[in-house]
């Protein structure tokens, strides 16, 4: 794949109405009140969207948000597939649904850290969109509703696609936690419309890209999570591209079963093994290190107030489950880190939402902030960690896409990469 993509520097965005594809899809609470409850996202956003507007562009935003679902049939469809009674699926319930999904309360957090006001519209691509959209001047910011209260959205549909190109000149995407998606707006418009990156993709392709295509070695790979199954294609890849490749968190017990320790109750994947198995010969006949626990803090319950203890790696008794590495593997895994010319990191060590089982994931967080290596950490539960944990700014890049970022990572072919104009 080819991440040398035009960005807005490249293009003349004066008098243009540009179409920009954020990531609005920001965490907001539960109890009905739509409060943002994490504005990351929108912040992520501000320099393309104020370099659009101080360079003269008329800009008309838009995202996804949540999974809406656009017609009330399908909304009936999947209630009753859910268990849901066919009393409680009227049309008022499905309106509800949709409205807890508005990009409203966006619109309302971006108007104030813009410091200018944001039009909403009411509609996607319908009369009040094109209306607003044709009004809009240079300097002046709209936002479309959620792309995917349309059906067009997520099946790329030519109409949809037609209609959305057709409220402006240029295209811009920034929006790197969806480029893994051909959806009409993180693609389909991009084949009747200019289209460029913003900022925020341009910083994503250059480090991440950078990383894996010309890294500064060694480069040491930090994967963990739950299932070795969700990451086949990462530690596949990497395979081919990393010096070390560390393994932590669930996962790692299926490495360990397939060397023929004992796992007792810790999460396994059996028919992963023969696959785990595969991947260490891999990295033997590559010379890939492919570091594993050496030890495990176990634990009599998956809970967070558990009894638990240390034992070697491979030797937990029944009834007892892993649920973060030991002390030893914290030592080996972060002197891995402190040698690294790059290091990046995917997926917790351990159970870290458990304050007695994080010490693994908080100590390879600490190792990253304290190592004069790149470190790029792939969104998600880890970039999570590392945020909370107060060492942000002590990264070289923290994701804002994590599937995204995995798939990158992965090797593959981004659609919402792809589709904007080579350099
Ligand atoms: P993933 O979504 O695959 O990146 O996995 C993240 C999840 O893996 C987190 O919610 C962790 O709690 C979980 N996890 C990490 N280590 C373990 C473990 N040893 N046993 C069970 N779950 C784990």
């Amino acid at each position: 794949m080819n991440y040398n993509k035009k960005t807005v520097l490249d293009v003349d965005v004066k008098g243009k109405k540009v179409l920009l594809r954020c990531d609005f899809n920001v965490p907001m609470s539960k109890d009905g009140s739509c409060a943002i409850t994490d504005d990351k996202r929108i912040v992520a956003a501000l320099p393309t969207i104020r370099y659009l507007l101080e360079n003269g562009a008329a800009v008309i935003a838009c995202s996804h948000l949540g999974k809406p679902v656009p017609s009330f049939d399908k909304f009936v469809k999947k209630g009753l597939e859910k268990g849901k009674a066919l009393e409680k699926l009227t049309e008022s319930a499905w309106k509800k649904s949709l409205a807890e999904l508005s990009l409203k309360p966006v619109a309302e957090r971006l108007s104030q850290l813009l410091g200018q006001d944001v039009i909403m519209a009411a509609d996607v691509v319908g009369e009040d969109a094109q209306t607003k959209a044709a009004a809009l001047q240079p300097g002046q910011i709209m936002l479309l509703e959620n792309t995917r209260y349309e059906n067009g959205e997520t099946k790329n549909d030519p109409d949809f696609v037609k209609s959305m190109a057709a409220l402006a000149d240029l295209y811009v995407s920034d929006a790197f936690g969806a480029v893994h998606r051909a959806h009409a707006s993180t693609c389909g418009v991009a084949d009747l419309l200019p289209a460029v990156s913003g900022f925020l993709i341009q910083k994503e392709l250059e480090i991440i890209g950078g990383a894996l295509a010309a890294p500064k070695r060694p480069l040491v790979a930090i994967l963990g999570g739950s299932k070795v199954s969700s990451k086949i294609g990462v530690i596949n890849n990497l395979l081919e591209l990393a010096d070390t490749i560390i393994i932590g968190g669930g996962m790692a017990y299926t490495f360990s079963a397939a060397q023929g320790g004992k796992v007792g109750d810790s999460l396994l994947e059996s028919d992963w093994m023969e696959y785990s198995r595969e991947m260490m010969a891999k990295a033997e006949a590559k010379g890939v290190k492919l570091l594993l626990p050496v030890d495990t803090v176990i634990a009599d319950k998956f809970a967070p107030d558990a009894n638990s203890r240390i034992v070697a790696a491979g030797e937990i008794p029944d009834g007892w489950q892993g649920l973060d590495i030991g002390p030893k593997t914290v030592e080996l895994y972060c002197s891995a880190v402190a040698d690294a010319g790059t290091v990046i990191w995917n997926g917790p060590m351990g159970v870290f939402e458990f304050p007695a089982f994080a010490k693994g994931t908080e100590a390879v967080a600490e190792a990253l902030s304290k190592t004069d290596a790149i470190t790029i950490i792939g969104g998600g539960d880890s970039a999570a960690a590392v945020q909370q944990l107060g060492y942000a700014d002590r990264m070289t890049h923290i994701s804002t896409g994590g599937g995204a970022s995995l798939e990158f990572m992965e090797g593959k072919e981004l659609p919402g990469v792809s589709c904007l104009l080579d350099k």
